[in-house]
């Protein structure tokens, strides 16, 4: 049966508790594998901790309430940690069940488990909780690579639609350089999920706003989630592409976040040699950029304040409830 709230690492939430929201950051991430690489930099959780709590505290500072965290299961997901740091920080944390894409997760197990199992696996982590934490996870992650889903992804991502459906948390999704968003779109619907319940998550890795306009068109949630990462995008294209959503009628639909990492478990191989050299090399990609830099552009741009609180505030509050009984 579906859930009538939402849930956090340390309890429930209502829709309108929500408040301004980060939808896709994260604490901790960590490649599968990580713990095995003896030549990698070692975690050090209380000062992970200690760092951590600040920078809750200046997202506080920017009026941010909730944080979610989705980061998948095989990725280094840590729920006793979240649920330790919004206890330090008053942050609420929200975090996901659910697997990476094939070329960078975990695969052999879930490999090799019927979509059944894994559906009852994502249904049991947001019913009963996480392992023996009894922290329930409060939506779910899906992945799919780049430009052709894998058999291994579908599956997956079948047992997501499932078990979203079952439970009416939302769906996330990771897409490879903006790439199969539609193909999640008719994977999810298909088992009878409205695509409302679906973030397409990373829709800003291309300057293709057409692309991001037919997700829109769709009714999902299309994800401008990696504000600083210029790497992969130009600030300005992204800033430039959420005006033309809000001319073609569509600001409804926009999502933001920055895809940031607080700490790095491990080595963040294939793009820097260290999380330092990283941060150095991506200087906005912070959790804050986009109150410090982003909404100022928006707002030279004409974007009035209250449709700013609808991109931070209503379209994750419509999200989170799309699937909530009411
Ligand atoms: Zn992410």
């Amino acid at each position: 049966m579906a859930l009538s709230k939402i849930q956090t690492t340390t309890g429930t939430a209502t829709p309108a508790e929500l408040g301004r929201t980060l939808v896709h950051e994260h604490v901790l991430v960590g490649y599968p594998g990580w713990e095995l690489d003896a030549r990698a930099p070692k975690f050090k959780r209380a000062d992970a901790m200690l760092r951590a709590v600040d920078q809750m505290h200046e997202l506080q500072s920017h009026g941010v309430s909730t944080f979610l965290d989705p980061c998948p299961m095989d990725l280094g997901r840590d729920p006793v940690f979240l649920a330790e740091l919004s206890q330090k920080s008053g942050m609420r944390i929200i975090c996901t069940t659910g697997m990476y894409f094939e070329a960078e997760g975990n695969t052999f197990t879930f490999r090799h488990l019927p979509v059944e199992e894994v559906t009852a696996i994502y249904v049991q982590e947001i019913e009963q909780g996480i392992g023996d934490t009894g922290i329930k996870a409060g939506a779910i992650k899906m992945a799919t690579g780049a430009d052709t889903v894998s058999d291994y992804e579908r599956k997956l991502v079948i047992a997501a639609a499932r078990a979203a459906k079952i439970t009416g948390v939302p769906l996330i999704s990771h897409t490879q350089n903006a790439t199969c968003g539609h193909a999640q779109i008719d994977l999810v619907t298909g088992e009878g999920v409205p695509a409302c319940q679906l973030l397409v998550g990373h829709s800003d890795g291309t300057p293709d706003f057409e692309y991001q306009k037919s997700l829109a068109e769709r009714d999902a949630y299309v994800g401008f989630d990696r504000f600083g990462i210029s790497l992969f995008q130009p600030d300005e294209v992204r800033v430039a592409n959420i005006m033309k959503m809000r001319a073609a009628g569509h600001l409804e639909r926009v999502l933001v976040s920055h895809d940031s990492i607080m700490c790095w478990l491990g080595r963040p191989l294939p793009y820097a040699p260290s999380f330092e050299a990283m941060l150095e090399m991506l200087p906005d990609w912070r959790s804050t950029h986009i109150f410090r830099k982003i909404v100022p552009q928006l707002r030279a741009q004409g974007m009035t304040e209250q449709e700013i609180e609808i991109i931070l505030v209503d379209n994750p509050r419509r999200w989170f409830s799309a699937g909530l009984a009411s």
